[in-house]
């Protein structure tokens, strides 16, 4: 099968050919149809994150299963599925105590499956998986925790955000935030996911939803997704607006950047008691720092979010039943299809902040 192998930072992914074994016991090969170009694959690509390489990157995917390993009877050949990059383990603390996007499994499958191995190979030696998704490519072996079935009715397209965009953006203000009818909502970047975090803050019952970034074409966008005031913030102080409109601070703040600065700028723009909530993924050695006094003396709480705080299991099919009944905007994210040898150009387009989402399509078997 082709896939897109990350070598270096800084160079160009290869599109070539790659070997990929059958799916071990408790594992699933699926036939990729959509997936994703996020934020999260640009990090590595450029070097703000690493991990070991070479490797295939992709993390937002939904396919077609073509067969499964011994023990799997959770989907069979022929099903629908979103791909999840928190595959959970079923009996860690995390997955016990109700959290499985924390599961334990995460810090073991760092480049491999889970039981330390890989399916991917190239002229004879191992590549490495990514969030044991590795969704750029025509098809990926995964953990059968890391697939959740869908209706055939879905566009797969659309169903890959599922995989990561909709569902932590929409997460990060139903289940990470818990935000409340009437509140006021600020969302700094509207990206693939800072859009979703202004259509859950509508979906929530907010009545003030402030959109900030400094492009107008996703200003324009978070207006249609349900942001009632935009503000760009390379046209003076977003936090000073931002006061002034909610009479001293927001109710909640969402930072989808992934920059220390931005989530300052979140605690900043949040009321007395407010909350903010970091969403976006930093780079490396990036700290995150808050105003000692006025942090406490406002009780101010400042809080991650990591996959939406999601249970992705009982949460993808609401979110499906949500789109279903017209009231999940999702058809309106994808605005570029590229096949998978143009991977370099939809890197490049999220690079430039090119649209809202776009995704790799593969043709169909
Ligand atoms: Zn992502
Ligand atoms: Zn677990």
């Amino acid at each position: 099968m082709r896939a897109a192998v990350f070598y270096e930072v800084g160079k160009p992914l290869v599109v070539e050919e790659v070997e990929l074994a059958p799916p071990h016991s408790g594992e699933v090969l699926v036939r990729i149809a959509a997936t994703g170009v996020c934020h999260s694959d640009l990090h590595y690509i450029k070097g703000d994150l690493t991990m070991p390489l070479p490797v295939v990157l992709g993390h937002e995917a939904a396919g077609v299963v073509e067969a499964v390993g011994d023990g799997v009877d959770s989907v069979r050949p022929g099903d629908h599925v979103v791909l999840l990059f928190a595959p959970a383990c079923g009996h860690c603390r995390y997955c016990d105590s109700g959290r499985p996007h924390l599961c334990e499994m995460r810090a073991r499958v760092r480049g491999k499956m889970p039981d330390g191995t890989s399916r991917l190979r190239l002229a004879g030696r191992d590549l490495h998986h990514f969030t044991c998704v590795s969704s750029w490519a025509e098809r990926a072996v995964v953990p059968a925790s890391g697939v959740l079935p869908i209706g055939k009715d879905v566009p797969l397209a659309v169903a890959a955000m599922l995989g990561c965009a909709v569902t932590t953006g929409v997460g990060a203000v139903v289940n990470t935030a818990r935000v409340t009818p009437g509140s006021s909502v600020v969302v700094f970047g509207l990206g693939g996911v800072g859009l979703n975090v202004v259509q859950g803050a509508r979906l929530a019952g907010a009545v003030m939803i402030i959109g900030v970034d400094l492009l107008d074409h996703r200003l324009e966008a978070a207006r249609r997704f349900g942001a009632t005031h935009t503000l760009n913030a390379g046209a003076g102080d977003p936090v000073r607006a931002i006061l002034g409109l909610t009479g001293g601070g927001a109710d909640y703040a969402f930072e989808v950047i992934g920059r220390a600065a931005t989530v300052r700028q979140a605690v900043d723009s949040v009321s007395r008691g407010g909350v903010a909530v970091a969403v976006g993924l930093p780079p490396a050695r990036e700290e995150l720092v808050v105003p000692g006094p006025a942090f406490v003396l406002n009780e101010k709480t400042l809080r991650a979010c990591f996959y939406g705080s999601s249970r992705l299991r009982d949460d993808i099919p609401r979110l499906l039943a949500l789109y279903r009944a017209g009231r999940l905007m999702l058809d309106e994210l994808v605005t570029a299809s590229f096949p998978l040898d143009r991977v370099n150009d939809a890197v490049a387009a999220l690079d430039r902040g090119d649209g809202l989402r776009s995704v790799l399509e593969m043709p169909a078997a």
